[in-house]
């Protein structure tokens, strides 16, 4: 039973309501009867590391210069191949795969933003969060007579529930996609899709008396423009928003720095927690209680300060606040007392599904160095959560995910291609990439010393990576061939400014493509008898389309998403999935409804390797010290795989087959 229920508005809002309801219901004895699995699978061990982003081409070459020992150990046991991706190959889509051992038809999740056929607004696909609907208004207070509930739109049955089901201890650590955690036996922390105190994604503070251009429009963050007066800083830190107030204000925690005035040093004072520190130091994480109301308890968070500079410039970053782990707000592990366990064991840590702050380095708030050593942090308690789950793996299955390849070659790849808009002579930080692959070979060869006999080991990724030169203007280039009206010439934002009424086709997410269905959509109006037509003719102009910089197509195919996709939900995937060519993506604003001038641009950010193209262009690896003898494995291969590897039977609505047996299922 989870403690939450009633119903609907949007995501991230939503997502802060609910982070302060669980407080009323305290004690309303949801279980941690979440015990262990009680008939045991003897000694049998299965271990799966999950490397996101890590890709074949990079993983042989540096294999080859004889840089990853430990890969090329287990690569000569059981076999190193290609893992074909999912279509689109995102992370939510491709491990919602992994987990279901489904297509995107299967478990529902076709991209990381889905869109509302009623209101046209997009939203992030994984985790709905619902707020009370009754409330009675006290003065300024508003008080929810029912608690929230946040849940998860991933459909399909997990393989771990399977496991549970015939009496196999299972431990899935940070899979993406699992957010809230299914019910059952197993034990789960959340991973990607997990938000922050505030129900975003991840909102950092910046508090600085520099000069900036744009202090409020920036993404994943906020500047806080501060006074250093009397060698005093006085500011706040921002936390959710405080749903039992009439205007929903957003809570806050005041905070003062005292700034040396000889040394480059500084005292911060928050909550009565002080701390020292240094110019270029970090602080541990320090909690934070959000007083909701009077007299009730409130709401638990925890933040780290980095003190980036104090002269000439005041500069200080906060990361986002996180949820407590060992108190958590939201239920971020199953059972609920899991996440404080791991907290008592290795201290407090990151909960923000992508812990690694590749805004504040887009943002220029952290340098690429900075960055690095925020990196850093999430990697060493990392591997103190991996050294924790070892310690308690006796048998069964363990899951472990390691996010830090992707987020890096997303960061860095601008470093090491001398093609990308953003590559800079000099640069000092070529080898981040390739450091990266090498920390992961050591990863994996703690893990290999420490498994013992009798585990079976599979590595693999949900994808692999490719350059982002040029970012496509999808929405617009609709717009330019009249399949979209606009009714004023703005860039807009969320479709504001599109005339529904003459639009045939758009674009919401990072691969998807809709039609303006008559019957779907709210104002649609394309006919069943056009629908054919339309598909056909979108999916010969957009891959018959050259880049006029350099005449390479920007759309390398365009897939039907009732041809590639089985399963019930197959009928709300994007009618259109856009496979763009090595080198393109969608750019960040067609993505949400948004019509910049331009239809093709050069990538110039720091973000700079992606991987949101066509999934054969970006497969991910798969490596074992069990012989892999499917001639082709993917990724909804792993969950018959895992099943099969304990005697279970591959499960109804399953489309893959174990990657240790040579039968390729018709199903495929
Ligand atoms: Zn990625």
């Amino acid at each position: 039973m989870k403690k939450f229920r009633t119903d609907t508005i949007f995501f991230q809002i939503c997502a802060a309501l609910f982070l302060i309801l669980p407080i009323l219901v305290l004690g309303c004895g949801d279980g941690k009867e979440g015990s262990e699995a009680s008939a045991s699978s003897g000694d049998k061990r299965l271990i799966v590391i999950g490397f996101d982003g890590m890709d074949p081409v990079i993983l042989d070459k540096l294999m080859s210069e004889g840089k990853l020992p430990n890969f090329k150990r287990l690569a000569e046991t059981g076999g190193f191949k290609k893992l074909a991706t999912s279509v689109p190959p995102q992370s939510p889509v491709a491990w919602s795969n992994f987990i279901t051992g489904m297509n995107p038809g299967g478990h529902g999740i076709f991209d990381f933003i889905h869109r509302d056929p009623d209101t046209m607004f997009p939203y992030l696909s994984t985790s709905k969060t619902e707020s009370a609907n009754k409330t009675i208004k006290l003065g300024k207070w508003v008080i929810p007579l029912s608690s929230g509930k946040v849940s998860l739109l991933r459909q399909g049955k997990a393989f771990w529930e399977y496991l549970s089901e015939n009496g196999i201890p299972a431990t899935v650590f940070r899979v993406p996609a699992n957010f809230p955690t299914v019910d059952g036996d197993a034990h789960q922390l959340s991973g990607m899709g997990t938000p922050d105190i505030q129900g975003t994604y991840g909102t950092f503070s910046y508090y600085t008396d520099e000069q900036r251009d744009k202090l409020d429009e920036i993404s994943g963050g906020k500047i806080f423009k501060v006074k250093v007066k009397d060698n005093m800083v006085k500011s706040s830190l921002p936390g959710p928003v405080n749903t039992f107030k009439t205007d929903s204000p957003q809570s806050k925690v005041d905070f003062t720095v005292y700034v040396d005035p000889e040394y480059p040093v500084a005292k911060l004072d928050i909550e009565g927690n002080e701390v020292i520190l240094k110019e270029g130091e970090w602080s541990d994480w320090i909690k934070i209680k959000y007083k909701m109301l009077p007299l009730i308890e409130s709401v638990r968070g925890i933040a780290r300060f980095y003190l980036k500079e104090i002269r000439p410039n005041f500069k200080l970053y906060v990361t986002p606040v996180n949820i407590d782990p060992s108190s958590p707000a939201m239920p971020i592990s199953s059972p609920e007392d899991y996440s404080e366990d791991i907290a008592e064991e290795i201290g407090l840590y990151y909960t923000q599904g992508i812990p690694e702050d590749t805004k504040a380095l887009s943002e220029d708030v952290l340098d690429d160095e900075e960055f690095l050593g925020q990196t850093d942090i999430v990697f060493n308690e990392e591997l103190d959560m991996l050294d924790f789950e070892l310690n308690r793996f006796k048998s069964g299955l363990l899951f472990f995910y390691i996010g830090r390849v992707d987020q890096l070659s997303h960061m860095f790849w601008r470093t090491m291609d001398k093609k990308h808009p953003a590559y800079k002579s000099g640069d000092g930080h070529r080898q981040v990439i390739e450091n990266a692959y090498i920390e992961m070979d050591k990863v994996l060869g703690l893990v290999m010393n420490r498994m013992g006999e009798n585990t079976t080991l599979i590595v693999l990724s949900d994808h692999g990576f490719a350059p982002f030169y040029r970012a496509f203007n999808l929405n617009t280039w609709l717009s330019d061939n009249d399949y979209i009206t606009l009714t004023d010439d703005s860039e807009g934002e969320f479709f504001t400014n599109v005339d529904w009424s003459k639009t045939r086709a758009y674009g919401v997410g990072f691969n998807g493509l809709y039609l303006n269905l008559k019957g779907r959509e709210q104002e649609g109006i394309v006919g069943p008898g056009e629908r054919e037509k339309l598909l056909d003719e979108l999916s010969d102009k957009l891959t018959s389309m050259r880049d006029p910089e350099n005449g390479e197509p920007v759309i390398s195919r365009v897939y039907r998403a009732d041809e590639i996709y089985s399963g019930q939900h197959t009928k709300e995937a994007p009618d259109l999935i856009i496979g763009y060519n090595k080198g393109y993506r969608a750019s960040w604003e067609t993505v949400l409804g948004s019509f910049p001038k331009d239809i093709l641009r050069d990538n110039t950010q720091k973000w700079s390797g992606d991987h949101l193209m066509e999934a054969e262009l970006v497969p991910g690896i798969i490596l074992s010290n069990k012989e892999i003898k499917s001639e082709n494995p993917a990724l909804y291969d792993l969950a018959p795989t895992i099943l099969g590897d304990f005697g279970i039977p591959r499960q109804e609505g399953m489309i893959g087959d174990s990657i240790f047996t040579e039968k390729v299922s018709e199903n495929r």
